[in-house]
């Protein structure tokens, strides 16, 4: 169902996307074609990277076994000249004004496109952020492979097998798709890495801890069987119903007094809308993600659109707000640049609906698991079916920007 559009970007102006993700370089790369024929229309993305981060593909980064820079792609190779990029930090909003405020200055808008991503969530765990380390960036991803690398030499230079294994297990904190990929994927690898510090092969450890009764929660239970299978395979020990209460110099200590050691501890465990959003005036909800209309306007801001992860959009049909997936943020990005366009047409604007594609997570270097159109499949086809997503996605970029008419 559409709607008129609630003011009109007019013929001039300036539209701004803050933050160069999943849904942010979308809606730039699917503007500029748009805006060919709105000459005094400008385009400005802002990111604090000159990259956009493949994130879906850190936990190969993690194991080691992708290099950080194959996920970081570099904007100047994807964006026309037809866009403004502004590498800078945004610190906070002045709505009333219409900027942004950034390292480089405010930067005024017409039109706002919020696109910042989530932020990972410890929920005050106490010693949490200090202890463990996430995995959100292709800078994180390198921490985490690092930390293992060490971990594995210092256990190699332990003479008690006990300090040993300790040093060489990883705790992976949060058993949703990225702590079940992290895990699989180091759980498969570990082994041979062990073997090159002179370590045996079974002194490494992967240890898989969740608050919850299940893994992948809200996934069918045919997929969890089938997760929870692959990580029995491969080694990884999985605790459910195992809250933690604190992390500690020793280790995680779960809620029922039980201490979970290791070497290297990454939380995987939840994720919030970043500070500064939560800071500014925005109209906020479940994890300080940003409420919006089914336009994807900020209430009350329809100047203002929000996609991706810090957008709070609730899916009609299950009356759940839609999870933090790259595949929502690219739909949600793909209406904000069809709406903005529609508002410099004088079109009706278009309600944003999702159409699920199904949910894909690779277990370990070669299996998968994915439920799809209602039917779970598991193995090796399904680890192939994620990198062919992946290599979609790169493609995907590419020829969005071949879509660009003035493109260099
Ligand atoms: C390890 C991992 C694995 C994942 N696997 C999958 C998967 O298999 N399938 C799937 O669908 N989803 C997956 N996801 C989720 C998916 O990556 C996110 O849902 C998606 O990235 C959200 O897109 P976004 O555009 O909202 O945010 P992002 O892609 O995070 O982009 C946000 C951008 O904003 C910029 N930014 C943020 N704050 C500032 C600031 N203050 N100043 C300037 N710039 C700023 C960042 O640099 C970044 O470029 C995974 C996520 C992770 C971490």
């Amino acid at each position: 169902m559409n709607a008129s559009a609630a003011g009109s970007t007019g013929s001039s102006g300036q539209i701004v996307v803050a933050g160069a993700g999943y849904a942010g370089l979308h809606v730039a790369l699917r503007l500029t074609a748009k805006l060919h024929g709105h000459p005094v229309m400008e385009l400005t993305l802002v990111d604090q990277h000159d990259y956009h981060q493949a994130l879906t593909e850190l936990p190969r980064v993690a194991g080691g076994t992708r290099a950080a820079d194959a996920v970081r792609l570099p904007l100047q190779d994807i964006l026309a000249t037809r866009v403004r990029f502004v590498q800078t930090e945004i610190n906070g909003f002045d709505l009333a004004g219409r900027r942004l405020l950034t390292g480089a200055g405010p930067i005024g808008w017409t039109r706002l496109v919020l696109t910042l991503g989530s932020r990972p969530n410890d929920f005050a765990i106490p010693g949490l952020a200090q202890r463990a380390l996430s995995l959100y960036s292709a800078d994180d991803a390198e921490r985490v492979w690092a930390a293992v690398s060490k971990a594995l030499t210092a256990a190699a230079a332990a003479a008690a097998p006990g300090r040993q294994r300790r040093l060489a297990t990883v705790v992976v904190g949060g058993g949703g798709a990225t702590g079940v990929e992290l895990a699989g994927e180091l759980a498969e690898i570990l082994p041979e890495v062990a073997s090159g510090h002179g370590l045996a092969t079974d002194r490494p450890a992967v240890q898989l801890v969740e608050a919850g009764p299940t893994i992948l929660a809200g996934s069918s239970p045919q997929l969890i069987d089938k997760a929870t299978r692959i990580l029995s395979d491969l080694g990884v020990q999985v605790r459910t119903n195992a809250t933690i209460a604190a992390a500690t110099e020793d280790g995680f200590l779960l809620k029922d007094g039980q201490l979970v050691e290791g070497g290297v501890f990454v939380w995987a465990g939840g994720l919030k809308a970043p500070d500064l959003v939560a800071d500014s005036e925005l109209p906020t909800g479940y994890n300080g993600r940003v409420k919006v209309d089914r336009y994807l306007r900020v209430l009350d801001h329809p100047e203002i659109y929000v996609a991706g992860d810090l957008a709070s959009v609730t899916d009609p049909r299950t009356g759940h707000v839609l999870p933090p997936l790259a595949q929502a943020a690219l739909e949600e990005g793909e209406t904000v640049a069809r709406n903005l366009d529609a508002e410099l047409k004088g079109r009706p604007l278009e309600a944003f609906t999702f159409h699920d594609k199904g949910f894909v997570v690779s277990v370990g270097t070669r299996r998968g698991v994915a439920d799809i159109a209602g039917i779970t499949t598991g193995g090796r086809l399904t680890h192939l079916l994620k990198d062919a997503i992946e290599w979609e996605y790169r493609q995907s970029v590419r020829h969005l920007r071949g879509w660009d008419p003035v493109a260099r």
